[in-house]
């Protein structure tokens, strides 16, 4: 693309600014993000994209990540790209103006390779607004030598069927080292003239790369080669990104983040991401003290958030705690746990973090209202581990509070859905009586619950959800079960779930799906108010499929799964066991605590459990529940996982 192509997409785009919400979205110029320009034919040429907003995916860890990798391999120039929001994508279209990166204004299409995250499953129909806005062809097999590879990775990469039409090739697992080795394949066949057909054989040989037409066409039919995960064992001793790009605007973590320990261990049977990013490794105490205060003083930034699927659980989280309180102690830096654990924050976290927290909304996630229910889904703390946790963050200044619950569980009854009442009341009760009588009228309590979703490489991989009007008729019984009048009850929309579940476990079908729908309006899907479950519903209509099927479907135990030929490193019989074991309520420990309970990641991956000290010293016997600082930020599905790579 020549200088004055360059400067005259910038010029056209840049006259769009004052007719769109928040223009910062579109600028780039953040300090950290490379503005040299690549001059020399044989680099590579990589962007980057996000599937959503900038306020969304500037700040996303998986980027952040890959794109130091791009830095620091030679040979590979990286620009950034993030979905427009509506406004803009209609100005864009309007003017026949194609999605251009960040850094320097260049079409997508001019890139040798696009990377796509895929943060969660109702991303789709983004995914092919963003490829289409750049002008290249959605289908993998219509493109051509001068179009770039499109390859996505991240958590729902696990189930590559219902996005294999639109990637050339998908990326499973952990993508430090994967990512490295995709590049040097592909800077090293473009130095040497090659074509497509030949890079895809040559990314096709790399352990953990999908490649989508090499696999067939027919749905649950096994291919000749199962792709098998990559897991960074080292994460230990890879270091820490501590110059991140730094938004001008406010972004969904708008703060240093610090992967301070990847996978969770704690076998919540419903949880994708406790499954798929076994084993558990953490990161040294030194290296995060170190990481956080490199990152804070490059940055600038005043707070650092200590991220993993659960920071509590880090063997040496006390001690990293104290030290960076004592650091920052007459400053205004603070240190977030945006996930931590309700039982273990019952006991020295609420003494150790609460000092250096804002005192914003403290969220719990006991997940279901019964001890029987926590027990089939393996999160079995009880109700005095809450009540411990609330009076303990009630003493240490905590007073507004949110709780996370799931309505359709696999066992669910009535019963079970009176029990959330109850639990909530309590909660409420408990913190009001746990403060000062004239500070009693500060406590807030909101109850939000999601519908259940069904995902692949979990022991619910064989269930099917509820179908709508169950769901409504329960969310019914929830809000009229005598909940208290000071508790705001909020919950997710059930169709957005449905969707999000048709999507999860997903055949080559959901394909042309997610296609019709997203040529019907859809987009954005994650966010409510722009949802349509009318272009969803339509979608189906026209292809002669039923949504409540699709999210309802259930498999028998021996049945072959559209997502069988991806090798997790989960024993499948592992699963099954576990499903049946949540049948009967029989609870399942945690490796990093107790004995190996042969999930088959270690010996299949050849990997192993890497603690920076023994967690044996810490008061977690039961299992328990996550809690996160609660951001009010939209939408309610993007939460990110620090392991979405
Ligand atoms: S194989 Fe054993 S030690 Fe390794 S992650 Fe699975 S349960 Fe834990």
């Amino acid at each position: 693309m020549t200088a004055r192509n360059k400067d005259s997409l910038r010029s056209k785009l840049s006259r769009l600014l004052d007719q769109v919400e928040k223009p910062a979205r579109y600028t780039g110029g953040e300090l950290f993000s490379d503005l040299s320009s690549n001059t020399a034919d044989e680099l590579l040429d990589v962007a980057l994209v996000y599937p959503d907003i900038y306020d969304i995916g500037g700040s996303n860890q998986a980027l952040v990540i890959l794109y130091d990798i791009c830095l620091r391999t030679a040979g590979v120039h990286v620009e950034r790209a993030y979905l427009p929001w509506i406004d803009m994508i209609a100005l864009m279209r309007h003017n026949d103006l194609p999605l251009c990166t960040l850094e320097n204004t260049r079409p997508l299409a001019s890139f040798d390779l696009i990377g796509i995250t895929l943060p969660h499953e109702l991303a789709a129909t983004n995914i092919l607004e963003l490829i289409d806005l750049a002008g290249i062809a959605l289908s993998g097999s219509e493109r051509g030598e001068d179009d770039p590879l499109i390859i996505g990775g991240g958590p729902t990469a696990f189930n590559p069927e219902p996005f294999a039409d639109v990637f050339d090739a998908l990326c499973i697992g952990d993508g430090e080292e994967l990512f490295a080795e995709v590049l040097g394949v592909l800077l090293q066949l473009k130095q040497a003239g090659r074509s497509r057909a030949e890079k895809l054989e040559a990314l096709a040989a790399l352990e953990g790369v999908s490649i989508c037409a090499f696999r067939p066409d027919a749905p649950c039919e096994l291919p000749p080669q199962r792709v098998r995960k990559r897991v960074l064992s080292d994460f230990a001793h890879y270091p820490a990104v501590t110059r991140p790009i730094v938004p001008f605007i406010e972004t969904a973590q708008d703060r240093l983040c610090v992967e301070i320990l990847r996978g969770c261990a704690r076998g919540c049977r419903f949880c994708a991401a406790g499954m798929l990013y076994r084993p558990v490794r953490e990161r040294s105490a030194q290296a995060v003290v170190r990481a956080v205060t490199d990152g804070l003083a490059a940055t600038g930034l005043n707070e650092a958030s200590l991220i993993s699927l659960s920071s509590t659980d880090h063997s040496q989280i006390a001690p990293i705690i104290r030290r960076l309180n004592r650091r920052y102690d007459t400053t205004d830096i603070k240190i977030s746990l945006p996930s931590q654990r309700l039982d273990a924050f019952g006991s020295t976290m609420a003494q150790v973090a609460c000092g250096t927290q804002r005192k914003g909304s403290l969220t719990f996630a006991p997940e279901a209202g019964s001890q029987r229910l926590r027990n089939v889904i393996n999160k079995n703390i009880d109700t005095d581990d809450i009540i411990q946790a609330i009076t303990t963050a009630c003493a240490a200044g905590w007073r507004h509070y949110k709780l996370y619950f799931m309505v359709g569980l696999p066992t669910e009854t009535d019963t079970d859905i009176i029990q959330i009442v109850e639990l909530a009341n309590l909660v409420y009760d408990t913190a009001v009586s746990a403060v000062p009588p004239g500070e009693r009228g500060q406590i807030r309590v909101a109850l939000s619950c999601a519908v259940f979703v069904p995902k692949a490489h979990t022991p619910f991989q064989w269930c099917g959800q509820l179908g709508l009007a169950e769901v409504q008729r329960r969310l019914r019984l929830l809000r009229h079960s005598g909940l208290h009048k000071s508790i705001k009850l909020q919950w997710q929309d059930p169709e957005i779930s449905q969707i999000e579940a048709v999507i999860s476990r997903g055949d080559r079908t959901i394909g042309p799906l997610i296609r019709r729908a997203w040529e019907l309006g859809a987009r954005f899907d994650a966010w409510s108010e722009q949802f349509s479950m009318t272009a969803w519903r339509t979608a189906a209509a026209d292809l002669g499929l039923s949504l409540d099927e699709l999210a309802g479907r259930e498999y028998a135990l021996d049945a072959t799964l559209p997502w069988d030929f991806v090798d997790s490193g989960l024993d499948k019989g592992f699963l099954a066991e576990e499903y049946q074991r949540s049948l009967t309520g029989q609870v399942t420990n945690d490796c990093t605590r107790g004995a190996c309970v042969s999930c088959g990641v270690c010996a299949q991956l050849d990997t192993n459990v890497s603690l920076a000290a023994s967690r044996s010293d810490t008061s977690i016997s039961t299992g328990g529940s996550s809690t996160q600082i609660g951001l009010d930020l939209k939408p309610v599905d993007c939460v990110e996982r620090a392991t979405c790579v």
